[in-house]
């Protein structure tokens, strides 16, 4: 394992975006995430302080991550996101961005744009009022498109729209998700389903394929892919309209893993270093930020983290075991 240098795993993949979870708390139920009671609540003090967290983060700035996505949870449920994110601005990242579901976007916007932030993911599973609540099993839709108004407003264009699609629940919504990203050129993305949700309810067959979703989009409007040099770590395959309005793109997680290019790790809000969203191989440096240990010491936990990375997930190999964490303790 290199002790200097970048952040390689034993493949040679430099690691170059981190993923930040600040909290496992969220004010919402989606049904492919939490349970309806929630996930319980784990004592706060085994939960990264924010100052904490901003130590981390700045290490692995020192060890060469370029981007940063607050997530959770929802991060904006976090007392104390404001002042992370201006804090990480300063430390010179390429990206600064966060995934929220929009609920407290909205009165929050203007503070985190002007905090540094510099993308937004804001997910949303459904069009319809009715159909959004009952996925989300609380929330509002029309507070969310206000939320994406908002972050629009405050200069976070293009505002990118996570949408994980579910057999039976909203894939009848793929060409109206298309024609909205059309209409206010927002970036759709379309997450595969994974077997991340906390009840443990995911089969298989609930997965719509990327693949579908794109024929399905591009039988009505023809869209073309963004050309890529096969290297990129980007997960989602983006697709242009050819008539130029606007974009989608594909999360392929279950059906087309691209873990070979992946180049990212993640950090939970109860300070673990995970280096796969499925894998349970987790160093925890929360203990290294409390004992007095120095920043090499914790730079030295990153680098094992990411050096024991898997070549890939596993997730269509018959003995793939489902990750203890859920999503919403990963944070996406
Ligand atoms: N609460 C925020 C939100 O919903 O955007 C951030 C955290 S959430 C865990 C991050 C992303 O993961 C969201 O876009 C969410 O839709 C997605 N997600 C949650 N559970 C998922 C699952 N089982 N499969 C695929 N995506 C999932
Ligand atoms: Fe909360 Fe996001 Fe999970 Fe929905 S997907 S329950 S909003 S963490």
């Amino acid at each position: 394992m290199p002790e200097t240098g970048p952040l390689l795993d034993r493949y040679g993949r430099e690691h170059r975006d981190l993923r930040v979870s600040v909290t496992d708390r969220c004010n919402l139920r989606c049904v492919y995430c939490m349970p309806e009671e929630g996930v319980p609540l784990r004592p706060r003090q085994e939960m990264l302080s924010i100052e904490e967290i901003a130590r981390i983060v700045r290490i692995a700035r020192e060890l060469g991550i370029r981007s940063v996505r607050f997530s959770g949870g929802e991060p904006l449920v976090r007392r104390g996101i404001v002042e992370l994110v201006r804090h990480m601005a300063l430390l010179g990242f390429d990206d600064v961005a966060l995934t929220t579901n929009g609920t407290n976007l909205a009165p929050a916007v203007s503070a985190l744009a002007a905090a540094g932030l510099m993308r937004v993911n804001i997910s949303c599973d459904s069009l319809r009022p009715e159909r959004f609540r009952t996925i989300r099993r609380r929330g509002d839709l029309a507070v969310v498109l206000h939320a994406m108004d908002a972050a629009e407003a405050a200069g976070l264009s293009p505002v990118k729209v996570n949408v994980v699609v579910i057999a039976g629940v909203n894939d009848d919504e793929v060409l109206d998700f298309a024609a909205f990203a059309r209409r206010y050129g927002r970036a759709v993305r379309f997450i595969e389903y994974m077997p991340l949700d906390a009840d443990r309810s995911w089969t298989r067959r609930q997965v719509v394929p990327s693949d579908d979703i794109v024929a399905r989009i591009h039988a009505v409007w023809p869209l073309e892919a963004e050309p890529t040099d096969g290297t990129e770590a980007a997960p989602a395959d983006r697709y242009r309209f050819r008539d130029g309005a606007g974009e989608v793109g594909v999360v392929a997680s279950v059906t087309r893993p691209f873990c070979g290019t992946c180049n990212r790790l993640r950090l939970t809000a109860d300070g673990a270093i995970r280096n796969c969203l499925f894998s349970d191989e987790e160093v925890l440096v929360r203990d290294l930020v409390r004992d007095g240990s120095s920043d090499d010491a914790i730079a030295a936990a990153m680098r094992r983290a990411v050096w024991g990375k898997w070549p890939g997930h596993g997730i269509n190999d018959p003995g793939f075991l489902r990750p203890a964490r859920s999503m919403s303790m990963i944070g996406g």
